[in-house]
């Protein structure tokens, strides 16, 4: 399992969470697409582990369909029925498993998604924006929503001295 995310004074943190909207536009699998410059960057870091475990859902759906399905419920009548039920299960099973892992993906690129969002002055634990934040004496900037603290270095605005 990957590490639990921690902010810049190692203290455990979540992961910026992801909007039903930005996950369809992910689902496709088309970072160039993603209309939301932060979720298209973030998604070309995890687009090789999403595809592959897409791809392993898939083959699954497909054996459990041949093996656990297919015999229950018989043959159609028209050879390609069978084929397009049975593309259909795989792609959904597919669909599922990718959803199921996106979180553990996520968390194992926390750092490379992390720097992402604070070059874009959103907190990585949460989303909130940080921009125009003074930073603490040890400079971390400590977001007002979830209390996170993050390097200074590693936001985009650096506008404060
Ligand atoms: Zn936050």
């Amino acid at each position: 399992m990957p590490d639990q995310p921690k902010d810049d004074r190692g203290k455990p943190c979540s992961i910026a969470g992801l909007s039903p909207r930005q996950i369809g536009w992910r689902a496709l699998g088309l970072p160039s697409v993603t209309p939301d410059p932060v979720t298209s960057q973030e998604q070309r870091q995890t687009t090789g582990p999403e595809i592959a475990i897409a791809l392993v859902g898939g083959v699954i759906g497909w054996v459990i369909w041949s093996v656990g399905i297919a015999p229950l419920i018989g043959s159609t009548l028209w050879i390609f029925g069978d084929v397009l039920a049975q593309a259909t299960f795989a792609v959904v099973v597919s669909m599922v498993f990718w959803y199921s892992f996106l979180g553990w993906i996520r968390r194992a690129r926390f750092d490379r998604i992390a720097d992402i969002y604070l070059g874009a002055d959103r907190c990585a634990s949460c989303g909130y924006t940080l921009a125009g934040l003074t930073p603490d004496p040890d400079s971390r900037v400590v977001c007002p929503e979830c209390s996170a603290a993050w390097d200074r270095t590693r936001l985009g605005d650096q506008s404060e001295t």
